[in-house]
């Protein structure tokens, strides 16, 4: 990196790089910036310079940020756990829902979304490798989550996401492979299904070679998170 570069400009130029070496138009490329546990300010900084997706995972916290920055044109996206009794928040202020994996919760988030506002937009989020620890569905069962979410008139089935392994990148190019798969699958029926949420940090290249159209980055913008608090 050099001195005149902001982390912004040289993560936007590692993406541009990355799409080249793969023969992708990086406009098919969005970056969403992670914000959680940086403050306000941190997120303004990087809407001065023209960011303007911007991805929490904590709804008490992404709802001061919000307050704060009320008078900036972002998108907000809800990228972490959904618990039940957060729904009827997050329908109303956010844009998008990356971590969508209960048809109960789908249900409730439409049932929720306020009639003025578009339908929200969601990604199913896939448990690629199966991994007790984390949210997701399994690669077999997003079919029939897709058709039950695609019966609900005020959400927007948008595609995918996904969190592979972080142990190693073949490994993590292959589950992104596996995601794309799908994700194509569902578009022969599906045409609003566009976007594939894979990429953070460390693997976005691998990311982005096997077509994902959002990548999730905090580290590499916003620098190494401090230790949660709780
Ligand atoms: C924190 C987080 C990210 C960003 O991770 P980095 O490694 O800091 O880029 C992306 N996606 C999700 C779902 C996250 O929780």
């Amino acid at each position: 990196m050099t001195d005149r570069q902001s982390p912004l400009d040289h993560t936007l130029h590692r993406i541009r790089q990355a799409c080249h070496e793969v023969g992708r138009n990086p406009n098919d490329v969005q970056l969403l910036a992670v914000s959680k546990t940086w403050p306000a300010e941190s997120i303004a900084a990087l809407a001065d310079q023209g960011q303007r997706h911007f991805g929490e995972n904590y709804l008490q916290e992404a709802r001061q940020k919000q307050q704060a920055l009320h008078q900036r044109d972002l998108v907000w996206h809800f990228i972490g756990p959904l618990q039940s009794n957060k729904t009827r928040e997050i329908a109303a202020h956010f844009d998008w829902v990356h971590s969508l994996d209960r048809a109960k919760i789908a249900r409730r988030l439409n049932d929720q979304r306020p009639a003025d506002l578009p339908p929200l937009n969601v990604c199913i989020q896939v448990n690629v490798d199966n991994e007790a620890s984390k949210g997701g569905v399994p690669l077999g069962a997003v079919v029939e989550l897709a058709a039950q979410i695609e019966r609900l008139p005020r959400l927007t089935l948008r595609g995918l996401m996904a969190i592979p392994r972080a142990d190693n990148e073949d490994g993590n190019r292959r589950a992104f492979r596996r995601v794309a798969m799908t994700q194509s699958q569902l578009r022969h029926t599906m045409p609003a299904v566009d976007t594939l949420s894979m990429g953070m940090s460390a693997d976005f290249p691998a990311a982005i070679a096997e077509g994902a159209t959002f990548i999730r980055l905090g580290t590499a913008l916003f620098g190494r998170r401090p230790a949660p608090a709780r």
